[in-house]
């Protein structure tokens, strides 16, 4: 069983076909998305289709749920209430069922899955040992899959040892015998230095995760938001990678 894991689109078209056609290049046996497909970018409608088309499962991360409606803009800063207001009104109504239905948790072949954390799956970002902990503390699944930060990690747990770390292109993860929380990083967003467009590679019975990350068009993306009038620094951020 080997499965595609993804998170953060972000209305990114043009990272997102190039993670599926990368993803394609592996054959895998199942497409898992952890929410956030919408927000902050130019095409929201054509991101919702391709995800409900190839993922067999998938989360609704804050953005999805503050577009549909579920979450107050109030509760969205700057730019982010900016683009979920803009993505509102160019929602389709597929779009906008798609969204509907997805929830912030789930859970496939013995892996929990959150958008953002066991804790607090719609906020909280992942990023220290303790919000890791927390995690493990709620769920007794073995292997962990999060997504929210837009950075690539690998957390793992062995007894009482904690080893965090990013995960940059190229890494490698054995997660047998361990407990392991991973974030693939974002597809249309990242926040990590790497402005290319982000993905994981389960191999559940091998039980190996590998990172990767591929090209896409950035200045397209970049134009397509600054056509659509979305704020000028959801474009700058996409070529650093910030
Ligand atoms: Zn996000």
């Amino acid at each position: 069983m080997r499965v595609a894991v993804v998170s953060d689109i972000h209305s990114n078209l043009h990272a997102l076909e190039a993670v599926l056609a990368a993803i394609d290049l592996e054959a895998p046996d199942e497409l898992w998305c952890l929410g956030d497909l919408v927000g902050y970018g130019p095409r929201p409608n054509e991101c919702c289709a391709a995800v409900a088309e190839r993922a067999d499962v998938c989360l609704g991360g804050n953005h999805d749920l503050a577009v549909r409606g579920t979450i107050d803009l109030e509760e969205f800063g700057g730019e982010a209430a900016v683009a979920a207001k803009w993505t509102r009104d160019v929602l389709a109504p597929e779009a906008q069922e798609l969204l509907d239905r997805l929830e912030p948790t789930g859970a496939a072949h013995g892996v929990a899955l959150y958008h953002g954390s066991a804790r607090d799956p719609i906020w909280e970002y992942v990023l220290t040992d303790a919000s890791a902990v927390a995690t493990f503390e709620l769920t007794d699944a073995p292997l962990v899959l999060v997504g929210h930060s837009h950075v690539a990690l690998k957390i793992l747990q062995s007894g009482d040892e904690l080893e965090g770390a990013v995960a940059p292109a190229g890494t490698e993860v054995a997660v047998d015998g361990v407990r392991a929380l991973l974030n693939p990083g974002s597809v249309g967003q990242p926040r990590d230095g790497d402005p290319r467009a982000a993905y994981l590679l389960l191999d559940l019975d091998a039980q190996r995760a590998s990172f990767s990350r591929v090209e896409y068009d950035v200045e397209r993306t970049q134009h397509e938001i600054r056509d659509a009038g979305l704020p000028e620094l959801l474009a700058a951020r996409l070529e650093l990678g910030l």
